[in-house]
C-alpha cells in the first residue's frame, strides 16, 4: 500500500499587502522527502498523525512536499503551481491512499479555491483514489472541496491546540474505510456569515455551542462533525461559516446534523459580530490594572491572520499614555534589525521602528514610530515550541533583536511570526510571568501559551489588515447578501 501523504496550507488575506512566494512556505520554502519528516514527525500536526497512522498500518509512505506559511497575500501562481505538482506527480508514481494536510482558505493568484482546484485536478487523475483532508478551523469550505475527497475533518479548537487529533480522525476514518468496517458519508452546508475570528474562540459561546453540539451528534450516531468558522478577510465569492459532518453509510443522519447546527450558528449570527471600543479607552483601563501579566492584544495587526505585523498604532499609545514593565512581541522590521545589529549589543539607537509596508487595500501608509533604546538581545530567531499549540515544531523569527527603551522591552524581528508560545520571549531573555504587561500581536492564538499566565486581557484595536471593522475592506467578489455586511438580511 502505498500511501502519499503532503501539505499544502495557507490562509489567504486577500486584502493583505505581504506577499507569498514559495519560500514563504517553511525557512527557505517548503520541506521535500525525508525532510518532511524530519520537520513534522512527531509533532503535534495533522501531518504527524497521518504518518503515524499508515506506518502503523504498514503502508509505504512518501512524502513529496510539506509547506506552510503564515498567513499573507494570495499564493504566487508559481508557489502554487510548483506545491500543487509536486503532489501530483507523487500520486502519477503510483498511490494506494492519500493524506493531505491543507488549510481551506488557501486563495492563489490563479484560483480562488487552492484547495478545491487541487483535490479536483487529483480527482480527475485518479477518479477512486481514497482521500483524508484534514483542515484548518477557518477553512472556507466549497464544492469542489466537498466533491472531490473521500473524508475530511476540521480542527475543534482555537487556538489550534487538536491539529493532530484532527489529522487522526481524518486517517482514522480513511483506515477503517480501507479494511472496510465502515462506509463514510458526509454532509455539508454553509452560511453565509463572516463572522469575526475574535468571535470563535472555542472555549466560549457561541463557537463553544457549536462544537458542543457537533460532539453529541458524535455521541450519538455520525462519525465525525467539524464546524468551520471560516475566514472572512477573503474577498472570494462564499467565504463563510460551514459544517462538514462524515457517518457511517446514514446519509439522513450526517444532514439532520449538519443542518441543525447550522440552523443554530445562523440563530446566533450577532454573537459573531465583535464590537471594538477605542483604542485610547482600552489602553486607559489597563493602566488601572495593576496585577500582572496584563495582556494587550494588538488584533487589527496578527500576522497569523495576514496582518503587516509592523502596524505601530497600539505600540503608540502605550507609549504616549505611559506604560511601564511592557514586553512587546513583536514588530517585524528587517531594516530596524539590521541597524540594530550593526550598532550591537549594549549600544543606544534611535530610530524608525515598524510601519515600512503599506496597505493600499485599506488606504493606510505605513506609520514608523521614532524610539530610543538600548540593545538588550541579539538572536538567531529560532525555539522549539513547547506550549500546546504546533508543539515539537520549531519557530523561525529571522534574526532577531531586543531593544529596551526602559519602559517596555520590545523584540523585532525579521520574520513574522505570531506569539502563541512563551518561547517567544524566553528565547530573547525575556521572562513574560514577570512582566507587569505583554503586547501580543494576535488575536486568539496567544490563548494558548498566554492565558494560563495572564492576570488580565484587553483586546486593543488598533490599525492593520485584520481589523475587525469590515467597512475598511473593499469586499468585490463576496455574493451579497452576506451577514453582517448585509445585516437585515434572511436567509
Ligand atoms: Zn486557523
Amino acid at each position: 500500500m502505498r500511501v502519499v501523504v503532503a501539505m499544502m496550507s495557507h490562509e489567504t488575506n486577500t486584502f493583505s499587502p505581504v506577499p507569498t512566494p514559495l519560500s514563504s512556505f517553511g525557512p527557505g520554502g517548503p520541506a521535500y522527502g525525508q525532510g518532511v519528516i524530519d520537520a513534522y514527525g512527531g509533532t503535534n500536526t495533522c501531518l504527524a498523525a497521518f504518518l503515524d497512522i499508515f506506518s502503523e498500518a504498514g503502508g509505504d509512505i512518501v512524502t513529496p512536499i510539506a509547506g506552510t506559511a503564515m498567513p499573507s497575500a494570495p499564493v504566487q501562481a508559481e508557489a502554487y503551481q510548483t506545491m500543487s505538482d509536486a503532489i501530483c506527480e507523487e500520486i502519477d508514481k503510483g498511490c494506494d491512499v492519500l493524506c493531505l494536510e491543507l488549510h481551506g482558505a488557501m486563495v492563489a493568484e490563479t484560483t480562488d479555491d487552492g484547495e478545491g482546484t487541487l483535490l479536483k485536478r487529483i480527482r480527475t487523475m485518479r477518479p477512486d483514489l481514497p482521500i483524508a483532508v484534514a483542515l484548518d478551523l477557518h477553512a472556507n469550505i466549497t464544492d469542489d472541496i466537498m466533491d472531490n475527497c473521500t473524508v475530511l475533518a476540521g480542527y475543534k479548537t482555537y487556538p489550534h491546540i487538536d491539529t493532530y487529533s484532527t489529522g487522526a480522525r481524518a486517517g482514522e476514518i480513511l483506515r477503517r474505510s480501507l479494511e472496510g468496517s465502515i462506509k463514510p458519508v458526509m454532509a455539508w452546508g454553509r452560511r453565509p456569515m463572516l463572522a469575526h475570528t475574535l468571535c470563535m474562540n472555542t472555549a466560549v459561546s457561541p463557537m463553544k455551542d457549536l462544537i458542543d453540539r457537533g460532539l453529541e451528534a458524535e455521541a450519538r450516531d455520525v462519525l465525525d462533525v467539524s464546524v468551520f468558522g471560516g475566514f472572512p478577510l477573503a474577498d472570494i465569492p462564499q467565504p463563510g461559516l460551514s459544517v462538514v459532518v462524515v457517518a457511517d453509510g446514514n446519509e439522513a443522519a450526517a444532514r439532520a446534523t449538519a443542518d441543525g447546527i447550522l440552523g443554530e450558528a445562523w440563530d446566533k449570527r450577532a454573537d459573531f459580530v465583535w464590537d471594538s471600543e477605542p483604542l485610547a479607552k482600552s489602553v486607559a483601563k489597563a493602566k488601572t490594572l495593576t496585577e500582572g501579566p496584563i495582556l494587550l492584544i494588538d488584533h487589527a495587526d496578527n500576522c497569523a491572520s495576514g496582518g503587516t505585523e509592523d502596524t505601530t498604532a497600539v505600540l503608540a499609545e502605550i507609549m504616549r499614555q505611559g506604560l511601564e514593565d511592557v514586553a512587546v512581541f513583536a514588530i517585524r522590521d528587517a531594516e530596524a534589525v539590521e541597524t540594530l545589529i550593526a550598532a550591537g549589543v549594549g549600544a543606544t539607537v534611535t530610530l524608525p521602528l515598524g510601519g515600512k509596508v503599506d496597505m493600499p487595500t485599506i488606504q493606510r501608509k505605513g506609520e514608523p514610530i521614532e524610539v530610543t533604546g538600548r540593545v538588550r538581545a541579539i538572536t538567531d530567531g529560532q525555539f522549539t515550541v513547547t506550549g500546546p499549540m504546533m508543539t515539537g515544531t520549531r519557530a523561525h523569527l529571522g534574526r532577531t533583536v531586543v531593544l529596551d527603551t526602559g519602559k517596555i522591552e520590545i523584540v523585532i524581528t525579521e520574520s513574522n511570526h505570531e506569539p502563541w508560545d512563551l518561547g517567544c520571549f524566553r528565547s530573547v531573555g525575556i521572562e513574560p510571568t514577570h512582566k507587569r504587561y505583554l503586547m501580543l500581536k494576535s488575536r486568539v492564538h496567544y490563548r494558548a501559551g498566554f492565558e494560563p499566565i495572564a492576570k488580565h486581557i484587553i483586546e486593543c484595536d488598533g490599525v492593520g489588515v485584520t481589523s475587525s471593522d469590515y467597512s475598511l475592506f473593499p469586499f468585490e467578489k463576496v455574493e451579497r447578501p452576506a451577514y453582517p455586511l448585509d445585516v437585515d438580511m434572511a436567509f
